[in-house]
């Protein structure tokens, strides 16, 4: 283990999430409270566990959205001479003080306001949140470049893209190829999706993650999703991205050069691995990571994805061809749809049909002109996309009321 020489000023929004765990377990990994400074802690709803990593950690703030949990927050914080704040006011200022690496893992399109704040600092920026960049596109990649900062993608297809995406051989690039674990319905059929429950759709065979992106995974709107966010990231068209089904999930992502080379990285389905290689970027960060060991897993397979069965990928696709905020009203949807299906208010088969009538109904702006003018870097890009998300949500739960009263 390499402690970093000079401790490192870090935000985590969403440190009390799937991914914002994982990266203090990291942090602990790496050297631990002497060899980092926490600038902000941001959690939604977890008071608990906000209040315990912030008495470790001793960040500059600490910062709830859940505004009804204030007391609690001062209670379990009294006496440790820590600041604290709550409300999304105060996620979006934490999310925008400066640091030198902020992690983004907020779930949903909830997070972009705080990411388009961390996104104005300079600072390195992980992102795990991968609405926000479906919501903004490029525009949120180009106000990081713009404010001198970085953005390194999180999730594991895209940062594993990255770590062997040759920039300056991109007009040699080929085919991004995104590689899917399938999800925990792999090889089901439609009739046998018909039935499936929450607790079914939470029970994913690889990855431990927050409810949200579990479902995703089932519906293959995770692949969609990413398939988006690989197309912003690399400026590669959506044409030339794959998905290819391996539920092993050992190889993460494969880039394919003209002259026939397929590069890949491969590791051990654990978010630290792709958020050590976002930490120590450019460097590498020695730390105890699980490490694969190819000849016990002795195979690795490959399949193409049924996208008879599993709609939402397609749909994502078309979103993407379509452009002009269509990403937006997929991804809306998508949200309004999960939490309804996790509410037990849809089923699973309910979600590309609820997804497909939004983006046959939603009304789009004309977001293309003044995308241009502005370089889509200003706040109107980001207030525009927050607008269509909202108009989306409220055309969605308009289908769910009718249908139920036709029922
Ligand atoms: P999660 O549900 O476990 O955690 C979400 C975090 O966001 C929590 O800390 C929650 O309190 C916080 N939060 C929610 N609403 C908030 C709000 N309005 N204001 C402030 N904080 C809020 O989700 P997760 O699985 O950690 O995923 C986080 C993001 O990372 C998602 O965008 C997901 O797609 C992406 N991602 C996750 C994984 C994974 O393995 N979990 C992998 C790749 C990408
Ligand atoms: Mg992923």
């Amino acid at each position: 283990m390499t402690p970093r020489a000079k401790p490192r000023r870090i935000s985590i929004l969403g440190s009390t999430g799937s991914i914002g765990v994982s990266t203090l377990r990291l942090l602990e990994e790496t050297g631990g409270p002497d060899a980092y400074e926490i600038e902000a802690l941001i959690g939604g709803r977890n008071v608990d566990l906000l209040a315990e990593q912030a008495l470790r950690w001793r960040p500059a703030i600490t910062v709830l959205a859940d505004e009804a949990q204030a007391g609690v927050l001062r209670a379990r914080l009294s006496g440790s001479g820590l600041a604290w704040a709550c409300g999304e006011d105060a996620v979006i200022d934490a999310a925008g003080r400066k640091a030198d690496w902020i992690m983004a893992a907020i779930v949903g399109l909830a997070g972009l306001r705080p990411t388009w704040a961390a996104a104005a600092t300079g600072a390195v920026l992980a992102l795990a949140n991968k609405e926000s960049l479906v919501g903004c596109g490029r525009a949120l990649i180009a106000r990081v470049e713009t404010h001198g900062g970085k953005l390194l993608p999180v999730d594991s297809e895209h940062n594993a893209i990255f770590q062997v995406f040759n920039a300056d051989h991109r007009p040699q690039v080929s085919r991004l190829i995104l590689t899917a674990s399938g999800g925990p319905f792999r090889g089901f059929t439609r009739e046998q999706l018909t039935s499936v429950t929450p607790e079914q759709a939470l029970r994913h065979p690889n990855w431990s993650m927050g409810a949200k992106i579990s479902i995703d995974s089932a519906s293959l709107a995770n692949k969609g999703l990413e398939l988006i966010e690989a197309a912003y990231l690399f400026d590669i068209p959506g044409e030339r991205i794959d998905v290819v089904v391996h539920p092993q999930s050992v190889v993460h992502s494969l880039v394919e050069y003209a002259d026939g080379s397929t590069l890949a990285q491969l590791g051990p389905p654990d978010m630290r691995v792709p958020i050590a290689s976002c930490l120590a970027w450019p460097e590498r960060v020695a730390w105890d990571a699980p490490k694969l060991d190819l000849a016990a897993l002795a195979r690795l397979d490959f399949a193409a994805p049924d996208l008879e069965a599993f709609p939402m990928l397609a749909l994502a696709r078309r979103s993407l061809a379509q452009g002009e905020g269509m990403p937006v009203v997929f991804n809306a949807a998508n949200e309004v749809c999960v939490a309804a299906f996790l509410q037990r208010k849809i089923a699973f088969l309910d979600i590309p049909e609820y997804v497909e009538s939004a983006m046959m109904r939603a009304q789009l702006p004309s977001i293309s002109s003044k995308t241009q003018a502005d370089h889509g870097t200003s706040d109107a890009v980001m207030e525009r996309a927050l607008e269509l998300d909202g108009e989306v949500r409220r055309l969605v739960r308009g289908l769910f009321a009718h249908d139920r009263r036709r029922a």
